[in-house]
């Protein structure tokens, strides 16, 4: 295609490669940054640089952050003997969100698959195991409701079972196929609180 200059297209292909965005809403984004002060343009590639950058993983919990351990595990203030388990960052922010929870977390960053050949190993669940002691008194498995979460729930129950720990599954107020992300406060809260030993 040669609409555009080359810089053009470049722009609308980077935009194209994030996740949700088509070819029709990159070309809306390139043309947007186009109409942008060069400033305002510059502070954008500068925070998409930083953010690059300085953040990291959690070497505790497998968070994001830019301080090891991460702002949650060094918090004096969070209940030490509860961990809320997650497939993906971004699902403790939605846990956040509904303030009913104090504990610690540990992110899976993924599930266990064995449709898509993904096994234990190729999740976070050593470093779960590694954390399980005598002060842990409950691990609550978060993973979103559908048939991959439901498998790793089920696993890391029979792991972790053995070690003397309880291990609970949030209810499934939440839409089962669904993505905890999309779930709306008072429903994630009720599925915290309705969560069942497994
Ligand atoms: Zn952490």
């Amino acid at each position: 295609m040669d609409f555009y200059p080359v810089a053009i297209e470049k722009l609308i292909e980077e935009f194209a490669k994030l996740p949700g965005i088509g070819y029709k809403t990159a070309q809306r984004l390139t043309l947007h940054v186009l109409n942008l002060p060069k400033d305002e343009v510059e502070e954008f590639a500068k925070a998409l640089m930083r953010a690059r950058g300085t953040i990291k993983y959690c070497s505790v919990c497998g968070n994001f952050t830019d301080t090891d351990p991460c702002s949650i595990c060094a918090n004096p203030n969070r209940d030490k003997s509860l961990i809320c388990v997650v497939e993906q960052p971004k699902d403790i922010m939605t846990m956040e969100r509904v303030r009913e929870y104090n504990g610690l977390y540990h992110v899976l960053h993924g599930t266990i698959s064995p449709m898509a050949g993904r096994g234990p190993d190729d999740i976070k669940l050593k470093e779960l195991i590694r954390r399980i002691n005598g002060d842990i008194k409950e691990v609550i498995v978060a993973t979103n409701p559908n048939v991959e979460g439901e498998a790793t729930a089920m696993y890391i129950s029979k792991i972790l079972k053995p070690l003397g720990v309880k291990v609970t599954r949030i209810a499934h107020g939440v839409p089962v196929g669904g993505d905890l992300e999309y779930a709306d406060e008072v429903t994630l809260a009720k599925a915290l609180e309705g969560r069942k030993e497994i």
